[in-house]
């Protein structure tokens, strides 16, 4: 039987079953501690993080007035190292040809039902002019697999397209990529083509169920897939996302085993992911979420969010379209940055326009219904209308500023002086841009506002003058 060794290369020593089962059971026998988890949430006033076995204690727990303080803490640490500042990104997705077998997916390769499709360069660009349109700066890519219709190549040269479309004031400054594990070598080229993070979502970190869910195709390597972000470190990705798909499985097991993956990576490489994504099962073309007995309700949702934020405070938490406006709202309070905004979750679907029924024509590859359907520019207004600053801001990676470099900045306290202009700036870059004349005037207030809160004065000043030059016509300015 393997044995629990979080700096092990091997996916069943650093996801350790018996280990897990170990730290659920040790949750559960102590649910009803109270005075352990007042001790676990002073631990997280720290603003350290907690161990998985510590998160785990806490998200098991059934009180009314802990579950409040957890919420309260989740909060108190966004709003500490995050302010009112959400990151604002969107999925791309190139094409839905893929030769694996996840239950749970439209696009598993038995799916007759719905039509295949690969944006061609050509494509690609008209895709991301309705992006830059939108107003958008930071995108996801998303392909299937599929070494014959989505090679390496592909996805590198659509990269190269991406980056090099200049329209109007609009540019995709940051590409970030979710594509199927692959090899080192190949992990080298993505670094080498200039990408944000490597994304790359678990599943379930349960072996046997994660065997089932996916049959067939080289993804049913658990090992393979699980040693994903490894061998992405060893290429010199240092900006990795990580993320379960709640519903597969037991959401329990799957929290600790992906706090148990953060750790893994953060004592093997001395950087843990980037970024952590909480995306749950949804209908879909052939998938029928009901089939998956695992739903995760609302109020525990919620819960696994803000117990998130306490146990890994440096890491930015995504939270996508899957979910509605409301489910959004809330989970922004307690620990979400980062949010998408006007997705279109088909391929091709960012040039086609809505009929009267808000649908539209390439709807029937897209690979799972969106809850939260406005546009970008609903979105924003949204936000801003809630106190938060939309941020398109791209800045570390370009300052080279990722892994082991952006986690000492945020742990030393930095980040406010960097996000927050940054933030500012960028906002300003859309409201000049994209807005409507209502959204500029209120964004436009929440900026005079938000300028006179950063703290450093030196930095303050240059922001106002950057703001100035944005106003003036100029654009991409960053610290
Ligand atoms: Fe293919 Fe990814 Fe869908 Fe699985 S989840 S069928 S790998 S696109
Ligand atoms: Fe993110 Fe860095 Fe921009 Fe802050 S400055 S919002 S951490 S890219």
């Amino acid at each position: 039987m393997p044995v629990y060794n979080s700096t092990s290369k091997k996916a069943e020593e650093f996801i350790n079953d018996e280990q897990i089962r170990a730290t659920l059971a040790y949750a559960e026998e102590h649910r009803d501690d109270l005075e352990l988890m007042e001790r676990i949430l002073e631990k997280g006033r720290q603003y350290q993080g907690l161990s998985y076995k510590e998160a785990a204690t806490l998200l098991e727990c059934e009180d009314p007035g802990i579950i409040q303080k957890i919420f309260d803490l989740g909060k108190e640490i966004k709003e500490h190292f995050y302010g009112n500042r959400i990151v604002m990104f969107a999925p791309l997705y190139l094409s839905n040809y893929c030769v694996n077998g996840c239950t749970y997916c439209p696009y598993h390769m038995k799916n007759k039902h719905i039509p295949r499709k690969k944006l061609s360069q050509e494509e690609i660009r008209a895709e991301v002019i309705a992006l830059q349109d939108m107003g958008h700066k930071r995108l996801a890519i998303e392909a299937g697999e599929h070494p014959a219709e989505n090679p390496i190549e592909y996805i590198l040269e659509s990269i190269g397209t991406i980056y090099s479309i200049k329209h109007r004031n609009g540019a995709i400054r940051r590409v970030n990529v979710n594509i199927a594990a692959t090899t080192v070598e190949n992990y080298r080229r993505l670094r080498d083509a200039g990408i944000g993070t490597y994304i790359l979502f678990q599943e379930t970190y349960n072996k046997e169920a994660y065997e089932q869910l996916h049959p067939t195709g080289p993804k049913s390597d658990y090992a393979w897939h699980t040693e994903a972000m490894d061998r992405a470190m060893e290429a010199g990705i240092d900006d990795v996302g990580c993320g379960v798909l709640y519903g597969l499985n037991n959401y329990k097991y799957d929290f600790v085993g992906m706090l148990m993956h953060a750790h893994h990576l953060e004592k093997t490489y001395g950087c843990g992911p980037h970024t952590i994504s909480v995306p749950r099962v949804r209908p879909a073309d052939d998938i029928d979420p009901d089939e998956f007995d695992n739903g995760v309700p609302d109020d525990i949702f919620k819960r696994i969010v803000a117990v998130l934020r306490i146990a890994v405070p440096y890491t930015g938490m995504i939270m996508s379209t899957r979910e509605s406006a409301k489910t959004r709202r809330e989970c922004l309070e307690i620990g979400i940055t980062q949010i998408s905004g006007g997705s279109r979750t088909s391929v091709g679907g960012y040039v086609e326009e809505l009929d009267e029924e808000g649908k539209f024509d390439s709807e029937e590859t897209a690979q799972f219904d969106v809850e939260d359907r406005r546009t970008l520019a609903e979105v924003v207004d949204w936000l801003i209308d809630l106190g938060y600053v939309p941020s398109f801001c791209t800045a570390c990676y370009r300052e080279g500023r990722t892994g082991d470099r952006f986690m000492s900045l945020l742990k030393a306290g930095q980040i406010a002086n960097i996000c927050q202009p940054n933030a500012l700036m960028t906002l300003k870059e859309f409201l000049m841009d994209y807005a409507s004349e209502e959204t500029r005037a209120k964004g436009e207030a929440l900026i005079r506002q938000r300028l006179e809160m950063i703290p450093s004065e030196k930095v303050r000043e240059i922001c106002r003058r950057h703001l100035d030059e944005i106003e003036a016509g100029n654009r991409d300015f960053r610290f």
